[in-house]
């Protein structure tokens, strides 16, 4: 097998974004998988002082996001199976440019969204409204009955169009 350093790991929205999907063990269960390229889940367990149980739940959730891969091994002693995880590479690295252009695509929906609607605010600062139901209001705030009046949302816009271009700039876009 090729030597992997799985670099993308050393990234630290990489270990948050790990531990927002399998919880904050799967951080130390990924570390000594990249350190021994391949473990099996009861030397997880005793390395990491947990049992076998819940190395196994931490594993099966990364799975399912193909972080990790896994080989059956029988035990011919014990007559069991077990299984040798190690991480595949690449994965993170992809998972995460997901989710950032997802975020970015968020953004630009907002973002449309504001471009394209005149907004109105309550004097008191309880709501802000588009047009067609600052309209349908008669202008009257439907909280507290004061007047609605024209909002300029060119910072609000300015700072989503910022937003997007840090972002873009992260992945190379
Ligand atoms: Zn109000």
């Amino acid at each position: 097998m090729a030597h992997v350093t799985l670099e993308e790991y050393e990234d630290p929205h990489a270990q948050q974004f790990l531990a927002e999907l399998g919880g904050a063990k799967s951080i130390d269960i990924i570390g000594l998988l990249r350190k021994h390229k391949e473990v099996d889940e009861f030397k997880l367990a005793d390395r990491l002082k947990m049992d076998v149980k819940s190395v196994r739940k931490i594993l099966y959730r990364l799975y399912e996001k193909k972080l990790v891969s896994f080989r059956r091994m029988r035990d011919e002693t014990r007559g069991w199976h077990i299984y040798i995880w190690r991480v595949e590479p690449g994965r993170m690295s992809k998972l995460m440019t997901e989710r950032w252009e997802k975020s970015i695509n968020q953004l630009k929906t907002q973002m449309d969204y504001e471009k394209t609607n005149q907004f109105f605010k309550c004097e008191n600062g309880c709501v802000r409204v588009v047009f067609e139901k600052a309209f349908e209001n008669s202008f009257v705030c439907s909280e507290c009955g004061s007047k609605l009046v024209f909002f300029d949302n060119l910072l609000i816009v300015k700072q989503l169009r910022e937003y997007i271009n840090q972002k873009d700039a992260v992945i190379g876009g």
